[in-house]
């Protein structure tokens, strides 16, 4: 079977629907906001200022979520958002990601006194310069956090509601999981959904999976935020399989948080092969040190992966954006589309390179889905993302 390879994977289109702007910065942004803002870092050695980024040395979540006191040093400005977001939508369309949903905490802006509408505006405007300049569609989620008074859930709640079909997709529960209950939250969330507005939280992180019960009986997410420890629960497992709820896996931050011992003890070929929409993301660019393509190939080098399980994991990227379902049709039909072409180009060219007679870029799964899927796909010529439109 014709494994995945790097630049196969950079070249297809991609989702990025987890990922935190205060944790994607870039490093030499880091020192120019400083210089430009007079803000004191630890170090203004980007090599030693790295090391004390690098969440490879985390040995938890509290001690991964420490390199963003660094960061959002620099993030108090309106000038120093507008770049943050601007500047991630040129990092992501430069690997193809066709779609990115940003969160952050717009609380946690706020030390030189912007005011909650600036912090949001400033953000927004970036995505929507970058879209301008790379193309790159994006959405804008905002976090509350678990270890803050909830009162300030709501007000990121209200800010959420204001600004929804403005640029903001959904609201967030993030932060330190473990003794903050997601249901301490249920007001924000009731808030949310009463708006109609789309919502996910971190659960199943840094605590099991009562925490993921919580967030979806008593706060109604629509996604979960990683899940890792889900299979400890069947029921539940069972329940988001069914329900087609998606799981925004982050796997190289899962194994720097110690979610996982290792990045072979991850569940993600469980859930995958078990049926549950997984996505892939990166949660932190800079503080993770990754990039989309880094944790697709994270995943292909550890587990038995083909090329047609990559391309349903993207599938699920776009089944699962914040946006209409009309909208997630007509891009997925686009993105499925271009993942053929490219699927085409690179299979010819790694049989030229490499002499390899064996075609076979998909497995049967063990649901066997995608061979039939594929199947059907060469015999008819359609889609069938296309097909199901039409009958629906
Ligand atoms: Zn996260």
């Amino acid at each position: 079977m014709y494994k995945p390879t790097y630049e196969l994977i950079k070249r297809l289109p991609k989702t990025d629907l987890h990922v935190h702007l205060d944790g994607s910065l870039r490093l030499q942004t880091i020192l120019d906001l400083a210089t430009e803002q007079k803000v004191k870092l630890p170090t203004e050695d980007k090599d030693k200022l790295w090391a004390l980024i690098n969440a490879d040395n985390a040995k938890s979540l509290t001690d991964y979520l420490r390199a963003f006191d660094i960061t959002l040093s620099v993030m108090q400005t309106e000038e120093s958002l507008y770049r943050a977001a601007f500047e991630l939508c040129e990092d992501a369309a430069a690997e193809n990601v066709w779609y990115m949903e940003v969160r952050y905490s717009p609380m946690l802006h706020m030390k030189r006194g912007l005011p909650l509408t600036t912090i949001v505006e400033a953000v927004l405007a970036g995505l929507r310069d970058g879209k301008k300049q790379f193309g790159i569609r994006s959405g804008l989620i905002i976090s509350a956090l678990r270890h803050t008074d909830p009162k300030w859930s709501l007000r990121l709640a209200e800010l959420a509601v204001a600004y929804k079909n403005r640029g903001v997709v959904g609201y967030d529960l993030a932060g330190a999981e473990d003794g903050f209950q997601a249901r301490k939250f249920a007001a924000a969330f009731h808030l949310i959904r009463s708006n109609n507005v789309n919502c996910t939280a971190h659960a199943g992180e840094a605590f099991g999976p009562e925490s993921i019960h919580q967030a979806l009986h008593d706060c109604g997410a629509h996604r979960i935020g990683h899940g890792t420890r889900l299979r400890e629960d069947g029921d539940l497992l069972n329940f988001i399989a069914d329900h087609r709820i998606p799981i925004e896996v982050c796997l190289k931050s899962n194994v720097q948080t110690k979610a996982v011992n290792s990045i072979e003890e991850h569940p993600i070929e469980f859930y995958h092969e078990y049926g549950v929409r997984v996505t892939l993301n990166t949660d932190n660019r800079l503080i993770t040190g990754t990039t989309i393509t880094d944790e697709y190939m994270l995943w292909a080098n550890h587990f038995n992966v083909g090329v047609s399980d990559v391309r349903e994991i993207i599938v699920n990227g776009f089944k699962s954006a914040f946006q209409s379902y009309r909208w997630r049709q007509d891009i997925l039909s686009r993105a499925i589309a271009e993942m053929d072409r490219v699927v085409a180009e690179e299979t010819a060219k790694h049989m030229q390179e490499t002499g390899d007679s064996d075609q076979t870029t998909t497995k049967r799964d063990r649901r066997g889905t995608s061979q039939k899927m594929e199947e059907r796909r060469r015999a008819t010529g359609e889609h069938p993302v296309i097909r199901h439109a039409v009958e629906a």
